[in-house]
């Protein structure tokens, strides 16, 4: 790992503890007393185009009416639909989550799968989602990347890539293990406390003397 990545780490932490961001919708499940695995396979899911409030309160009415696998795959779709309700494509995301319940009731007896192979050949898992399930679910290292993650690497110049599998691979590469659990939290909350999408606040960024983004953008003006 490159001293710049560990450098970039350490401040975004200052800064998020400076400011105190809220905690993302995963952060607060996984703070939950009730938190599993399960729990987060299907927040992720629900938190695609979602705000994590929205998101918090769906996992949190879904999960008292349905504690588990069992329970939820036996759900009748019209009933989740009106709980997940307002979530972004709550329809097609009910199908889907019923769905995933009842693969994991039957196939894996009630377990979310810990592989990343077997949470990919889940209905609607891709590999954020599913390395959201092993970091967030398991504590196992990963790096779920994000339209955060990717964008604020991007900009960091931490990483040169095109789509979120590139960034994960050349994070993979570029990041000590130690730092896998923690990276998307950090990114996320950064993402939208700092370095937003539309326009980052690099004036009060702790960054911009490592920023390739601040680089371009700002001291070539001067
Ligand atoms: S300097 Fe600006 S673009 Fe760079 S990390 Fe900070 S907020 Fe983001």
């Amino acid at each position: 790992m490159n001293k710049n990545s560990e450098m970039i780490i350490e401040r975004i932490k200052l800064m998020l503890e400076l400011r105190k961001p809220k905690d993302t919708a995963l952060s607060e499940i996984k703070k939950q007393e009730n938190w599993e695995p399960f729990k987060v396979l299907i927040g992720t899911i629900l938190s695609h185009r979602t705000k994590d409030e929205v998101t918090s309160l769906a996992v949190e009415r879904l999960f008292k009416k349905y504690r588990n696998p069992k329970e939820l795959s036996k759900a009748k779709a019209d009933e989740v639909a009106q709980i997940i309700k307002p979530v972004g494509f709550y329809n097609q995301k009910t199908k889907s989550i019923i769905k995933i319940a009842k693969i994991i009731n039957e196939k894996y007896n009630g377990k979310v799968p810990r592989s990343l192979d077997e949470l990919l050949t889940l209905p609607s898992v891709g590999r954020k989602t599913a390395n959201c399930v092993l970091v967030y679910g398991y504590n196992e290292p990963a790096i779920p990347v994000d339209t955060h993650v990717h964008r604020i690497s991007n900009r960091l110049g931490l990483v040169k890539t095109k789509d979120p599998y590139e960034t994960e691979r050349e994070l993979a590469k570029k990041l000590d293990k130690k730092y896998w659990i923690e990276i998307n939290e950090l990114f996320v909350r950064f993402g939208k406390s700092i370095c937003k999408p539309l326009k980052p606040s690099c004036q009060i960024c702790l960054l911009k003397e490592l920023c390739d983004y601040y680089k371009a953008n700002y001291i070539k003006e001067r």
